[in-house]
């Protein structure tokens, strides 16, 4: 039931995209693509300029250069409409505690009714699991509850195009599962685009089928969980049950060795497992591959400079 949202065919292009905070570059030429459907993580260290980049797509933050298109508009130039047809979870906010939650739904549906088909407050509550909490206050929900209050409020208008902030933060794991639930519905059964950050890197994993990581002002590397772990690391770990005891071997190429292993006849093998890394390791990987050679060139750039200052002085005392 995809529906694509721009004439494009891509949900967000951004090229060459620049910030500077007055004599800072914190965005430095980010370039990326997100076709229409499915979920894209943006990962990065803290400062890396994620949130700067998510209020720029949202249209709250004009940038210093480089081109965005968000839903075939310029954020900078969207009008009610275009921002009608995105949904933005932010972190969570504690305002409208007195109001009941249906009560509440059906006010935030109301304002998208002059561009949009919004969805009704019963059928809302019911897809994020809130409907037996309609009549209750907002102040009374649990953490989980307010965070799907919040999402609720973030789709309402049915948007093409959802951004959510670190979306998860306080859950249980119960809550965790069943808001990962609503995400794979909204993409399978909604066609909504979405774009989130998150510092939990086991969440990203098993939410999104892109990672994006953005280090240094640009993005340091760009795949699925399993490209990005493949790139980072090459070696994996086999283990294996033999003779009633548990071995552990790492290696380069587990498929040869997993066929080696099965070949030989000294004991049987069983509870075969060959493990890659995970994208939490990748993403340490990287990032820290990342942060040693800004080091590198750091040093470089250093040495240079007194090189320089040193056949300066030569050249001054010839
Ligand atoms: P992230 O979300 O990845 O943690 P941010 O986009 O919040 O990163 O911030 C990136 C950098 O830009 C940080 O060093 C932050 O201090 C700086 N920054 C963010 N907003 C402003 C602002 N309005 N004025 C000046 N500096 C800012």
């Amino acid at each position: 039931m995809a529906q694509p949202p721009t004439d494009a065919g891509h949900a967000i292009a951004v090229s060459d995209l620049r910030m500077r905070y007055g004599d800072k570059d914190v965005l430095k030429g980010v370039d990326f693509t997100i076709e229409a459907g499915g979920v894209t993580a943006l990962l990065g260290p803290n400062g890396a300029g994620k949130t700067t980049t998510i209020e720029i797509l949202e249209g709250f933050r004009s940038r210093s250069a480089g081109s965005v298109e968000v839903l075939g508009a310029d954020p900078e130039h969207g009008g009610e409409r275009w921002k009608a047809r995105m949904g933005i979870v932010l972190q969570e906010w504690r305002d409208n505690g007195k109001w009941r939650v249906r009560d509440l739904v059906a006010h935030f549906g109301d304002y998208y009714r002059p561009y949009a088909e919004p969805w009704g407050a019963d059928e809302l509550l019911d897809v994020v699991g809130l409907a037996t909490q309609a009549k209750q206050r907002v102040q009374r929900l649990s953490g989980g509850q307010r965070r799907r209050l919040d999402v609720a409020l973030g789709i309402i208008g049915r948007p093409a195009l959802l951004f959510l902030d670190e979306p998860t933060t306080g859950f249980d794991p119960h809550a965790r599962r069943e808001f990962h639930e609503l995400i794979h519905r909204l993409t399978d059964l909604e066609g909504t685009t979405i774009l989130l950050t998150t510092h939990d890197l086991d969440e990203a994993e098993k939410l999104a089928e892109r990672i994006l990581i953005l280090a240094g002002g640009r993005i340091i590397a760009d795949g699925s969980p399993d490209q990005l772990a493949r790139a980072a690391a090459t070696t994996a770990e086999v283990k294996w049950m033999q003779d009633g005891r548990l071995q552990v071997h790492a290696t380069d190429d587990a498929t040869a060795f997993a066929r080696k292993l099965l070949a030989t006849d000294e004991g049987a093998v069983t509870d075969l497992e060959i493990r890659r890394a995970s994208l939490e390791e990748a993403y340490m990987t990287l990032v820290e591959q990342f942060e040693a050679g800004e080091a590198e060139a750091a040093v470089d750039k250093f040495l240079s400079k007194l090189w320089l200052a040193s056949f300066a002085k030569k050249e001054a005392t010839k």
